[in-house]
């Protein structure tokens, strides 16, 4: 599932655009996300006691405060409900623009909407109801303290790009 051709992303991951950027597996219940990743799932968390949904991943309920949540599969494929492109302020590492985009994970799917940085897209070429698919891409490990040792925590991020017609 490793996507290459990101050029902007190889060596130069900014963790101000991941949403858990120094989670580690030894740390948290949260890097399940990035395992589900791994093998071509997106996922996030359900809750077993109230039934809510919540996306990004929790550990706790956001409704009913119970820690007892499972993990959901959801669509890897949606619509474009809006993009932007920013072409000032974007994070040092990167060429602009940055493309995100607001999509539409269909009405069947737990989550409707999410967001989510486009790539492998071309500026200004994508519009509302265009279909796009997850990626999964390989990022610079960093290292974490853990017992006093130093190891590297492997990691993987998402984005998603247009599907070719
Ligand atoms: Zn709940």
């Amino acid at each position: 599932m490793a996507a290459t051709g990101i050029p902007f992303l190889e060596g130069r991951y900014s963790p101000t655009l991941d949403m858990w950027p120094i989670e580690a597996k030894e740390f948290n219940r949260i890097y399940k996300f990035y395992e589900n990743l791994r093998e071509g799932k997106f996922t996030t968390t359900k809750c077993k006691k109230c039934g809510r949904v919540a996306y990004p991943p929790r550990v706790i309920c956001p409704e009913c405060y119970s820690d007892e949540l499972e993990w959901i599969e959801l669509p890897r494929k949606g619509k474009v409900a809006v993009a932007v492109e920013k072409w000032g302020g974007v994070p040092i590492c990167y060429e602009p623009p940055l493309i995100d985009a607001w999509i539409d994970l269909g009405e069947d799917s737990p989550v409707r909407h999410i967001l989510s940085r486009m790539v492998n897209c071309p500026p200004e070429t994508l519009k509302e109801g265009d279909e796009v698919q997850l990626v999964v891409f390989d990022v610079p490990a960093h290292p974490i303290e853990l017992k006093k040792e130093t190891k590297m925590a492997e990691r993987v991020f998402f984005a998603f790009e247009p599907v070719k017609k």
